[in-house]
């Protein structure tokens, strides 16, 4: 690591360090082409947010976290991104949960799969977590949408009733709320077609939710989810608090 990232009082230690991880993980052959685009668009909007967690967002991380744990068979999905800058975190939130977690790649290559299957496989023996992880078989699609990315296994995403999605493409949102599914998704953009579509919408940083959502597990129980929860109202306290922030 670079003698920046690697000082934790540099200012901007945490965003070094998540783009950090982003390049070993692009070494590694774990990354598509456009995933630090992705990841760059992310960046513009956590700017705007003040890079924290806005009130709003907990709120919605609170009642996705309910809505996990009181599921039935609750799936988490996982793409390049998400394996590299939370793989451990993400693995310790399915460890909690007691759910697995489906790797879910929109450029499906038996490379880049088993990069992936290899770095999540790695932490999973290193921490001691007893996580299922899919992906690497699937035998069912998601309808609606065309080629690989169609692709899931049966008993993770095709059978769950609530998902959690962290950066998911907006097609693939929709269809998975077209199968009557609970989708929860993590974007710190608030105008994606995957934010207005998904149920709930947590206008935040992937590594900042896991985080609280694993704080959250070991000091909460058992959580409530809130019966007048509205998404829009969530999505539009993100849009007022950007708004705020530039007016000041
Ligand atoms: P959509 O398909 O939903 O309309 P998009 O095509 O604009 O969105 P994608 O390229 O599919 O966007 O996915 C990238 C999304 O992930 C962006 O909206 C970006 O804000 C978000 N994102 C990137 N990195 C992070 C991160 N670390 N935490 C939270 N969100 C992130
Ligand atoms: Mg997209």
């Amino acid at each position: 690591m670079s003698e920046i990232a690697a000082d934790p009082s540099h200012p901007r230690y945490q965003s070094l360090l998540m783009r950090h991880r982003l390049e070993e993980a692009e070494k590694k052959g774990m990354l598509a082409g456009s995933a630090l685009i992705a990841h760059g668009r992310g960046e513009a909007f956590d700017y705007l947010l003040g890079e924290q967690t806005i009130p709003s967002a907990l709120v919605a991380t609170r009642q996705a976290l309910a809505l996990l744990t009181s599921a039935k068979h609750p799936v988490i999905s996982l793409n390049g991104n998400v394996v590299a800058l939370a793989g451990k975190e993400v693995l310790q939130l399915a460890n909690h949960l007691n759910c697995p977690v489906e790797i879910n790649i929109f450029y499906r290559t038996p490379e880049r799969m088993e990069a992936l299957l290899n770095h999540l496989n790695g932490i999973k023996q290193q921490e001691g977590f007893e996580v299922e992880i899919l992906g690497a078989e699937p035998d069912a699609r998601i309808p609606g949408l065309e080629g690989p990315r169609a692709k899931c296994c049966s008993r993770g995403i095709f059978e769950s009733d609530v998902i959690l999605v962290p950066l998911e493409d907006g097609d693939r949102c929709e269809a998975l709320v077209a199968m009557g599914k609970t989708v929860l998704v993590i974007d710190l953009n608030p105008l994606s077609r995957t934010a207005r579509m998904a149920s709930i919408t947590i206008v935040d940083e992937l590594t900042r939710v896991l985080t609280n959502m694993n704080e959250i597990l070991d000091s909460e129980k058992p959580l409530q989810t809130t019966t007048n929860y509205s998404n829009e109202q969530i999505i539009q306290a993100a849009f007022d608090h950007i708004g705020a922030f530039l007016a000041s």
